[in-house]
């Protein structure tokens, strides 16, 4: 029994936990999965909108400003004019600077060649000078413009976009280039911004793989060939306008998300390490478990409560009788054991009383079963009251019983046992407006040594059998005390 129920909680307990790991983890790998390519599919190619719109933002302000410029009447009359009032040119290209706060702003003449700046006539550009390349191509150039992007070798963290706008005179004849440099900042502070808010990393990258444009905070590697973990991909994403990457580095897993710039000609990188969205879903896989491991252990002693339970009542059930609530004669022999042994070691005697209710079957047959019934219990009842909690207390049979007195002798038990037939003799039992009164006859014996418990039942039965004879309602053998009813 024992081991059935061990065997039963623990089939119970397997069973739960795998339950509940099962549904954790799946619910684990569920979230896993759907956070990695929500980070793949959606927040980093947001992050990446986000920041490409904020360029082109950023781009449109020197572009308005260059082709206003490049229209504008007096620059060209200036220009056809012959360029004789310099100070008139350095004084508008100032004036453009400070009002819109650009970095610098030029006009480089096509009849002179002349390159005035806010502060002045700089130089003559030259085709022999490298410096000045970039006018002979803008002399060349179809479009209207071209955005050139600086930033400092030494300091990757600020950017200046440069408009190099053609200006024309009246009949479209091309008469020089004209510009603003101005610096941006809304990229940078985006960038520092995703790195500070999400730890997202946010970089540019030229078609080399050298970081052009980072945050303040980065400390990566100038080049992506060089990074560690995701160097073998460099070949993918500097050959097409966007991809999606994932790459370990350091054991860590990392999504990465790039895309042309084409205006600058430089991949947007936007990369994110897996842990922060990751570590969310560990902590509540841990409660979960948590949780789980708590239910898993209520469930487990709730069922062990109830199963005690049963089985005390099973036991009591199987023990005790239904009718009168004395012990049944199928626990005798455990029961006996015990007292038993006790008397053995404390060497006290044992006594057994038998009785038997005289004529039982009249009252039967008299007031019907259902009233023997109601008879037999509340006899029970009534002797179970006046004997010690220590003795033994058997339905014996039908209408027959057998109490196991501990600690007592011959003449302590036919004391009882007398006290007892005084007691049943003078009960009036009612049931149903009916009033019924019985008489028992009882055998006492003592155990001697050497005996069994059969040969002291057999002796109070004896006893018993005697006490029907001579008359019943009587004990025998008699008190030694004359307390005996004849
Ligand atoms: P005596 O013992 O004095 O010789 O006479 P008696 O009438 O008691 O004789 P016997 O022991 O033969 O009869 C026992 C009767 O008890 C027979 C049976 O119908 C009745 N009896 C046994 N068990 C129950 C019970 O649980 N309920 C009721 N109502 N009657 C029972
Ligand atoms: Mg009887
Ligand atoms: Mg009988």
């Amino acid at each position: 029994m024992w081991n059935k129920k061990v065997r039963f909680i623990l089939l119970l307990a397997v069973l739960l936990l795998f339950g509940f790991l099962f549904t954790s983890f799946i619910s684990y790998f569920t979230a896993h999965k759907s956070i990695s390519t929500q980070l793949a599919e959606t927040t980093l190619p947001l992050t990446s909108d986000n920041i490409y719109s904020e360029i082109q933002r950023d781009l449109l302000r020197p572009i308005f400003i260059s082709s206003m410029m490049a229209k504008d009447t007096f620059v060209r009359d200036w220009v056809l004019n012959g360029e004789d009032d310099e100070d008139a040119i350095v004084r508008y290209l100032k004036e453009i600077q400070i009002y819109y706060g650009t970095v610098t702003s030029f006009f480089v003449s096509e009849i002179s060649r002349k390159y005035y700046h806010s502060s002045g006539v700089l130089k003559t550009v030259s085709k022999l000078d490298k410096q000045d390349r970039w006018y002979f191509r803008v002399q060349k150039m179809r479009q209207e413009y071209e955005i050139n992007v600086d930033t400092d070798t030494a300091d990757r963290t600020s950017l200046t976009i440069f408009i190099n706008h053609r200006v024309y005179d009246y009949v479209g004849k091309y008469i020089g280039a004209i510009g603003v440099g101005l610096a941006v900042d809304t990229v940078q502070k985006l960038m520092e911004y995703y790195k500070n808010r999400y730890d997202r990393q946010v970089y540019f990258i030229d078609k080399q793989g050298i970081v052009t444009l980072h945050a303040i905070s980065y400390t990566d590697e100038e080049n992506i060939h060089h990074m560690k973990g995701l160097s073998r991909f460099a070949p993918k994403i500097l050959t097409s306008p966007s991809s999606s990457i994932v790459y370990k580095k350091d054991g860590k897993k990392y999504y990465l998300n790039s895309r042309l710039v084409p205006e600058f000609s430089w991949y947007l990188i936007v990369a994110q390490q897996e842990d922060e969205a990751e570590l969310r879903i560990q902590k509540s896989l841990t409660i979960n478990l948590g949780v789980s491991l708590v239910i898993s252990v209520v469930i487990i002693i709730l069922v062990n409560l109830i199963i005690a339970g049963y089985q005390k009542r099973l036991e009591s059930m199987a023990t005790t009788d239904k009718l009168t609530g004395t012990a049944n004669r199928q626990v005798f022999d455990v029961l006996f054991r015990q007292v038993h042994s006790q008397s053995k070691r404390r060497k006290t005697p044992l006594s057994a009383i038998m009785f038997d209710i005289d004529y039982f079957k009249e009252i039967n047959d008299t007031y019907g079963h259902p009233t023997g019934d109601v008879v037999l219990k509340t006899l029970a009842q009534t002797i179970t009251q006046r004997i010690r909690e220590s003795d033994l207390f058997f339905r014996w049979g039908g209408e027959e019983f057998l109490i196991v007195l501990p600690d007592s002798d011959i003449d302590r038990a036919c004391r009882i046992a007398e006290k007892i037939r005084k007691t049943v003799e003078e009960l009036v039992i009612t049931f149903s407006g009916k009033s019924v009164s019985v008489t028992i006859s009882m055998g006492v014996a003592t155990m001697l040594d050497g005996e069994t418990s059969d040969h002291l039942v057999a002796r109070s039965d004896e006893a018993l059998y005697v006490a029907k004879k001579n008359g019943r309602n009587r004990v025998e053998p008699p008190c030694p005390d004359g307390h005996n009813k004849q």
